[in-house]
């Protein structure tokens, strides 16, 4: 019995190298507290990156509270065989692989012990046929828990980014996230701030909507910032996300030089 659970975990191990030696570069993307829209970020960067030509997919980590596939309005069932499971693609091209799509319904709960989740990310990291990619981005769920713990011990990461809004900038909880991060030798490679600033509708002039937050008292380079935008939030209902025109050059020049 013993043996036989060895040998299983031997055999998953061996896949999750066996497919994460034909990825580029593997990067998380967390948050220390959840609704900053660190899915919003993942979309964006993943839709910069597949708009350069690149290819991308995401690994929506966030097991009990997914949100990538409505984004990116993809609810289609993957197939799945004896040799993995094959992610849905996106308009754009981005695979997409997420616990949302294996549920029967959308509004499915996952009412998940921790040792579950674990097991849920470690056979995703097994068995998802992502074939060759540029970059896999790894969306997270908020905080310091299992699947961040599970994911950073299983695979060798290239970065992690952290994601925040201007009002959570202080939060104790953010350098919780990057000090997790740091303990387990992940590279932190900045962070994005998400409703940095609003757009005014008629001049198109910055808007410093929560004043001018100093996202350096946490101590990490700010690598990208992303409006509050009224449009975000309709491209997300509609699942239009990667529709959205931004400048994430800064970031994409700082991933491509890892
Ligand atoms: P998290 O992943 O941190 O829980 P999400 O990325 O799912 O948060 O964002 C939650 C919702 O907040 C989104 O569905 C979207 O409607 C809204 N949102 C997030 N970022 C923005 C933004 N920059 N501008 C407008 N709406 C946003």
């Amino acid at each position: 019995m013993v043996s036989n659970l060895q040998e299983q975990m031997k055999v998953q191990k061996m896949n999750i190298e066996d497919r994460m030696s034909k990825i580029g570069k593997k990067i998380a993307i967390g948050s220390g507290k959840g609704g900053v829209g660190k899915s919003v970020v993942t979309s964006l960067i993943a839709s910069y990156l597949a708009k350069q030509g690149k290819n991308v997919g995401i690994l929506d980590l966030d097991i009990t509270g997914p949100s990538i596939p409505m984004m990116f309005g993809t609810d289609e069932k993957p197939i799945g065989g004896s040799s993995g499971i094959i992610p849905v693609v996106s308009a754009s091209g981005i695979k997409i692989m997420s616990m949302s799509l294996l549920l029967p319904s959308n509004e499915e709960a996952v009412i998940w012990r921790g040792p579950m989740i674990s097991g849920a990310v470690s056979q995703f990291l097994a068995d998802v046929i992502w074939d060759e990619l540029d970059y896999l981005l790894f969306d997270l769920p908020p905080g310091t828990s299992d699947v961040q713990l599970t994911l950073m011990q299983s695979i060798k990461l290239d970065g992690f980014i952290v994601v925040t809004s201007p009002q959570n900038l202080a939060a104790t909880i953010v350098k919780k996230a990057i000090s997790m991060a740091q303990e387990l030798n992940v590279k932190i490679l900045g962070v994005v701030e998400n409703m940095a600033y609003a757009k005014c509708p008629s001049c198109g002039k910055k808007i410093d909507v929560f004043g001018n937050a100093d996202v350096n008292k946490i101590g990490i380079e700010t690598i990208g910032q992303i409006p509050i935008d009224p449009e975000i939030s309709k491209l997300c209902d509609e699942g239009k996300i990667e529709e959205y025109e931004i400048d994430l050059g800064g970031i994409y020049n700082l991933l491509e030089g890892l």
